[in-house]
């Protein structure tokens, strides 16, 4: 199989991924992150009346305009308004209501005074400076919203200021796209885990702790499977496992060229359909493609930390928000930064350096990770926010030029 740039492997993979179908109703509270899966309408204007934007008073404008030959008019206050109170009374010329942020307006007003533009005398209101306009300082009814409209499409994720849609629409049940499944496994005989005693030659598996950080933040559910030997019939019986317990599984390790690296041939007894197996992207280069037909997705990442993490920054992420029911058009989200480093590449490989995205008097700044960009070494790759591009044919890009980055 050939290696493909990372543009056609991201165009597989999306094509690959099947949005998920399944819905689940939950309450709102437990919304926060998740994807919608439902039209929201509510019958209700919005406003729901019209109400005063302004602690003040409510007046006809006819009676207060400009036009109007004193220069201060004085009316009779005939009722007072706070928010929450359902005024029963009509305001007639000559008179006006005092009234209160929030406050529906009565029969009549069309108008609010700032209370800072009058005098209150008794029962007596004088206005010392005329409305601009009718229906200042009024919040009409329906303005932001009108009934049986759309509120809220789906395929969008549900924040805070969603969540305070859908409260206000009375949404206290949602329907939602179930998370999707993620099986994680990380293949390896120098594998240990964070708790056994490290011996000499072992390494420390972190992917599967990376891997399953990155899958909680993308919204799905993690299923870790451990560390698995590289032993063709054990790594066999656990991608079983994986793929029947997942939409989405995640191997790394053992997708390269050596002695050990089974997890190809392993899909293709399996069934699995293999897509990709190399891209030209560093690092991350053996990055392996299939599905299966109960639609299972399987990425078979490069062992090396690094190099595991930039797959899924480029392109699992994209995978996993098609998959969850977001809709939009699944491309990475680079943005532009000046380069505060040299940059270089060999020109081969769409490559990718980490480090930090700053803001200097509002200019983007990319800062590379000190230290070696080794795909080998994770240890940098902590407090870093951003990784910059070099294209293909790219071998370097000065200090202060425009990069393009991919903010994480
Ligand atoms: P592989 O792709 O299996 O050849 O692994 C490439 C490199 O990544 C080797 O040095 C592995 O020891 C390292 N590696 C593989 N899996 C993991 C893991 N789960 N956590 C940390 N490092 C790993
Ligand atoms: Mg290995």
């Amino acid at each position: 199989m050939p290696m493909i740039s990372s543009q056609e492997a991201q165009n597989i993979i999306l094509q690959l991924v099947d949005v998920l179908t399944h819905t689940e109703t939950i309450s709102l509270d437990e919304a926060i992150g998740r994807i919608l899966a439902q039209p929201i309408t509510s019958p209700f204007d919005f406003p729901y009346w019209d109400n005063s934007a302004m602690d003040g008073y409510g007046v006809r404008f006819d009676d207060v305009s400009p036009g109007e030959q004193n220069k201060y008019i004085s009316l009779d206050l005939v009722t007072e308004i706070a928010a929450g109170i359902n005024p029963t009374i009509s305001i007639r010329s000559g008179q006006a209501c005092r009234i209160f942020t929030g406050g529906m307006l009565p029969d009549g007003v069309d108008t609010i005074i700032m209370q800072e533009n009058t005098r209150q005398e008794g029962e007596k209101v004088t206005i010392l400076e005329p409305p601009q306009y009718l229906g200042q300082f009024v919040r009409k009814r329906g303005t932001f919203y009108q009934a049986n409209d759309t509120l809220l499409s789906p395929g969008i994720k549900i924040n805070e200021a969603e969540i305070a849609v859908l409260a206000t629409s009375q949404c206290s049940q949602v329907t939602v796209y179930r998370r999707p499944r993620v099986a994680i496994l990380s293949t390896g005989n120098e594998l240990i885990s964070p708790s056994q005693t490290l011996q000499p030659g072992q390494i420390i598996d972190s992917n599967q702790y990376a891997l399953k950080a990155f899958i909680l933040k993308q919204g799905g559910v993690p299923i870790n499977l451990g560390i698995v030997k590289d032993e063709k019939e054990i790594i066999k019986q656990k991608i079983i496992e994986a793929i029947n317990c997942s939409d989405v599984v995640l191997s790394t390790g053992g997708v390269s060229v050596g002695d050990y690296d089974y997890v190809e041939q392993i899909l293709e007894e399996l069934g699995g359909k293999i897509y990709i197996n190399t891209v030209a992207i560093k690092p991350g280069k053996p990055l392996t493609v299939a599905k299966f037909d109960n639609g299972c997705l399987y990425f078979g990442l490069p062992g090396n930390p690094v190099s595991a993490l930039v797959s899924c920054w480029r392109f699992v992420k994209l995978a996993l928000d098609k998959l969850s029911g977001i809709k939009g058009d699944y491309q990475p989200q680079f943005i532009q930064a000046k380069s505060f480093h040299d940059l270089s590449s060999n020109g081969q490989r769409e490559t990718y350096v980490w480090g930090r995205l700053n803001f200097s008097n509002g200019e983007a700044i990319f800062e590379l990770a000190k230290g070696s960009q080794n795909s080998a070494n994770l240890i940098n790759l902590a407090l870093t926010n951003a990784l910059a591009v070099l294209p293909v044919g790219v071998t370097k890009i000065n200090q202060g030029d425009k990069v393009n980055i991919l903010s994480l």
